[in-house]
């Protein structure tokens, strides 16, 4: 059975071209970039080439890009980076909707005695920006916001959040661990001062990741040793897949429109189908200001897990919440945040294209849903037909 495979915001596939840009460095090409012969000293301009892929995806200067393992470490990065700078000044504001690798940073480090503020979300999982604009915000604090949720896909104002955060003074990051590669990041447009970007959400290896700081901006570095990436982040660089993420944010550049209005026709074609075709189905999250790849849909009564579960015997795979929440039989803290009734949280379910999701696969998905949904509600304690 061939796999449909509607999970990318928990990870892609790696492109065949970027698989092919990455294999002379396994074998070829393997000398240390710090080295001083020529066979290691060769390979640096290689990652010079990939910074500026990077830089250029998201229109930052190549000296602002340092590469880094993962999502997760940029994000810690940038959040204990800055505690370290400020040292007991350090505050921060998040919102109750960030990724696990913010939000438990930023638990851990109120445990530690940093002060730390979640801003609520609304139904629609925007932020409140009453209550944003009520926050106190100077030169030590540090304001984390996502550019777009990995479960519900929505996106959040940051060009209006980062120029409010920026207008007190104080200094902005963004994980754009979902956002990079989906739709346009322009950091001379929207004043971020630091950005998260993975590898692996973008046709790029898992293992490897960025962040952005901006000129200027002065953060301590999480992981100390050499003198590598600028003396920002200690570690001999992990060439191969450096290599393989400046060639997925040149492929990700190239096509971004393209994908983009390609993701978005075939997601809407399964969202009105299901909506329509599945009785008791709600759309999550605001339905304009999402990804153009993302859909989470909660169909009232039935458990997430099993409809994956029959979905996992057609070959399909999706996510019910974030693949770090699955597992757990609480619904997610998106979906809590989100004030959405228990029926309907614990039966959300994301559907999330890519560029090599096709029209058949996405028919596929709406033949087979709707007798999976019907078949789940007639086991339900809580329905009376
Ligand atoms: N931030 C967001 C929004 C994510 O969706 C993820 C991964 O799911 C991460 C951060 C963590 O990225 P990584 O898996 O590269 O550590």
């Amino acid at each position: 059975m061939k796999t449909i495979y509607l999970d990318n915001n928990a990870t892609t596939m790696v492109a065949p071209e970027v698989v092919e840009a990455m294999q002379p460095f396994f074998g070829e090409y393997y000398g240390n970039p710090s080295s001083i012969h020529k066979f290691g000293g060769s390979v640096h301009k290689h990652l010079d080439t990939a910074r500026e892929q990077v830089a250029s995806l998201c229109n930052a200067s190549p000296s602002e890009i340092f590469f880094t393992s993962c999502g997760s470490e940029s994000d810690n990065q940038a959040l204990k980076g800055f505690v370290r700078s400020r040292k007991s000044r350090a505050r921060i504001i998040t919102s109750t909707v960030e990724h696990p690798a913010v939000l438990n940073t930023c638990r851990a480090l109120r445990e530690d005695g940093v002060a730390v503020s979640e801003i609520p979300v609304n139904e629609y999982g925007m932020p409140d920006m009453d209550a944003f604009y009520q926050a106190d915000i100077d030169s030590d604090t540090l304001v984390s916001f996502m550019w777009a949720n990995n479960e519900t896909g929505v996106m959040f104002p940051i060009r209006e959040i980062s120029e409010y955060v920026k207008s007190k003074g104080g200094m902005f990051h963004t994980d754009a661990v979902q956002a990079a590669g989906k739709i346009p990041l322009d950091v001379q447009e929207v004043p971020v001062d630091i950005l998260a970007i993975s590898g692996h959400k973008l046709h790029a290896p898992k293992g490897v990741g960025i962040i952005y700081i901006r000129d200027g901006i002065s953060l301590e570095p999480l992981i100390t040793g050499g003198h590598q990436e600028s003396g920002m982040r200690a570690g001999t660089e992990n060439v191969p897949y450096i290599i393989g993420l400046g060639k997925a944010c040149e492929l990700a550049k190239n096509s971004l429109d393209r994908d983009a209005g390609h993701e978005r026709m075939l997601r809407d074609k399964l969202e009105k189908a299901l909506l329509k075709k599945c009785p008791g189905a709600k759309l999550n999250g605001d339905p304009g200001k999402r990804l153009p790849n993302t859909t989470n849909i909660s169909f009232e009564f039935i458990e997430g897990e099993a409809v994956l579960l029959l979905l996992d015997e057609h070959g399909i795979s999706a996510s019910s919440g974030s693949a770090c929440t699955t597992g757990s039989l609480e619904p997610s803290h998106v979906m809590r945040a989100m004030g959405i009734p228990y029926t309907f949280a614990h039966s959300s379910i994301r559907f999330s294209l890519s560029r090599y999701t096709t029209e058949q696969e996405i028919d596929t998905v709406i033949e087979v849903m709707p007798p999976i949904v019907k078949r789940l509600r007639g086991l339900s304690p809580f329905v009376k037909e």
